[in-house]
């Protein structure tokens, strides 16, 4: 019996080898095997999924850093986010939560420079919201020309909701964005128990404009809202039919005022299932760019280095509401495994000290690991801050 279970699995082994060696996408049987099937054994899945991740990005890791454009104040009612309007209703949360409109053009231009000037690779506008009105689209694409007129090379991500129409998509791609970010989150089956404002077709229709606009998409999910692995593999499925260039992975973070229901498959995401997960949809979406996103630090811990074999980029300096790992943390993951930073910036780590990590700033735990940021770490270049105030006496 026990013959047969393993020449079973080396047979689904071998198999999984041959495909990922041609960088040929599993199907959905494989995909369900890779997250399920615990007698195939993770290292050797790992080993694997790293083949497709080096023959298209070598050694290479592209570093991601986000602006926060507007804080909350959503009119959506998306269960897993800080952001949505009816936060307000949880007094703590809305206590933790820095709420704030529109930031300067000024502001924008100032961290998109020290964004450029950490070596990231790709800059990552993100804006709460339905979808752009008039004259938030207008304010999208002032910046977009003026941070891709000083820094050409920095690519430009921007996830700002739902889009309308074909015309004020192509005036996004007209203005010089490189991507736009619309993550499906979770499967269709899934997507009512998280969201009741809008629905997963919507987001499918968001990604179709892009598309018909030539511009890159970026998609990915939230794993911890209530699926199953059936949903995720849906989800992987999905992404690779629709050719998504660049795949977030998120691990559902607990901020404070979320209204996620508690889920067994949340309390499966122990790093060997989130290992699987990376490693299923590195198998289904061969050439995409894997991103380690929200909860890389508390769901994987020191075993993002294994993460780092099968993902080939990731967040720096937190994500929206929550703190992360700094530059400084990251770069010596990445350079301690034998990893190489791709950056088209060239002027050397000019910041040693990143402001995010500076001890000056005063934070709110939320969980034990999960820090909300503080309004110096959101806002550093909004004229009233006196940490970057401090920062630039010192200069
Ligand atoms: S639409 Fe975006 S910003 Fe608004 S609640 Fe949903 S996830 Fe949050």
């Amino acid at each position: 019996m026990k013959k047969l279970q393993s020449s079973k699995e080396n047979t689904v082994i071998k198999k999984l080898r041959r495909l990922a060696s041609d960088n040929t996408p599993i199907d959905s049987e494989l995909a369900l095997m890779v997250l399920d099937d615990l007698s195939l054994d993770l290292t050797q899945l790992l080993e694997i999924a790293s083949k497709p991740r080096q023959y298209y990005f070598a050694k290479k890791i592209q570093i991601h850093i986000i602006n926060n454009l507007r804080n909350g104040y959503c009119p959506e009612d998306c269960s897993y986010c800080a952001q949505r309007k009816n936060l307000a209703e949880d007094n703590v949360a809305k206590e933790s939560i820095f709420r704030y409109t529109d930031k300067t053009e000024d502001e924008v231009l100032k961290e998109a420079k020290h964004a450029w000037e950490s070596g990231a690779y790709r800059y990552c506008l993100v804006s709460a919201g339905r979808g752009p009105n008039k004259k938030s689209l207008d304010y999208y694409l002032r910046l977009i020309k003026k941070i891709k007129e000083n820094y050409p090379k920095m690519e430009l991500c921007l996830s700002a909701g739902l889009l309308k129409n074909l015309a004020d998509t192509k005036r996004l791609a007209e203005a010089g964005l490189n991507r736009y970010n619309h993550n499906l989150n979770t499967s269709p089956d899934n997507y009512s128990k998280i969201c009741t404002t809008h629905t997963y077709q919507d987001r499918i229709l968001t990604l179709e404009l892009l598309q018909s606009a030539g511009i890159s998409l970026c998609s990915g999910l939230i794993a911890g809202l209530g699926e199953n692995s059936s949903d995720l593999v849906h989800l992987a499925l999905e992404l690779a039919k629709r050719k998504v260039a660049s795949i977030p992975v998120n691990f559902f973070l607990p901020v404070q005022g979320n209204t996620v229901e508690q889920n067994e498959f949340l309390k499966k995401l122990e790093p060997d299932f989130c290992l699987r997960i990376l490693c299923m949809l590195r198998l289904t979406n061969p050439q995409a760019e894997i991103r380690l996103a929200a909860g890389r630090e508390l769901y994987l811990g020191e075993r993002q280095s294994e993460a780092l074999a099968v993902a080939n980029s990731l967040f720096v300096n937190g994500y929206l509401n929550v703190q992360g790992s700094d530059l400084a943390e990251t770069t010596k993951l990445i350079e301690n495994l034998g990893y190489e930073i791709e950056s088209y910036y060239t002027g050397g780590s000019s910041i040693k000290k990143d402001i995010d990590n500076s001890e000056e700033a005063d934070t709110h735990d939320i969980i034990p690991a999960l820090k909300i940021k503080t309004k110096e770490q959101l806002r550093p270049f909004h004229e009233e801050n006196s940490l970057l105030s401090s920062l630039q006496t010192k200069k």
